[in-house]
């Protein structure tokens, strides 16, 4: 079956800015908050504690797989980047199922996307 939808629409950054524009440079910034000190990444506008009020903290883009589904060609999971509370849900690229362990990738170009690689972004293969 053969199914083709195309959208057309465009977002604003708004409140996100900071964070897809770190995303861009391969960098993870989160949201510290300010009552109970927890972080969250990928930034969400309320904490688990109530509070709406945070400010950014720059994460070291390490992060620990903690389950992964491996598809044909797709490899997903969720992990919890060093520094962060919360799990995220990434996108792995190269990383042997054997490896629990990413570094995030800067996607420069589409929609801001949580990619995790095997070597970091400036260390050559
Ligand atoms: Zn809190």
């Amino acid at each position: 079956m053969e199914y083709r939808l195309t959208l057309d629409y465009a977002l604003s950054a708004g409140r996100l800015a900071p964070w897809i524009a770190a995303l861009r440079r391969g960098e993870a910034s989160g949201l510290s908050c300010d009552h109970c000190g927890k972080v969250r990444f990928p930034p969400t506008r309320c904490c688990e504690c109530g509070s709406r009020h945070a400010r950014w903290v720059t994460l070291p883009g390490t992060a620990t797989i903690v389950e992964r589904s491996d598809g044909g060609d797709l490899s997903l999971a969720l992990a919890r980047f060093d520094g962060a509370e919360s799990l995220a849900t990434v996108r792995l690229q190269d990383i042997k199922s054997a490896t629990d362990r990413g570094y995030l990738a800067a996607v420069a170009d589409g929609p801001p996307a949580l990619v995790l690689v095997p070597k970091p972004k400036d260390e050559t293969p």
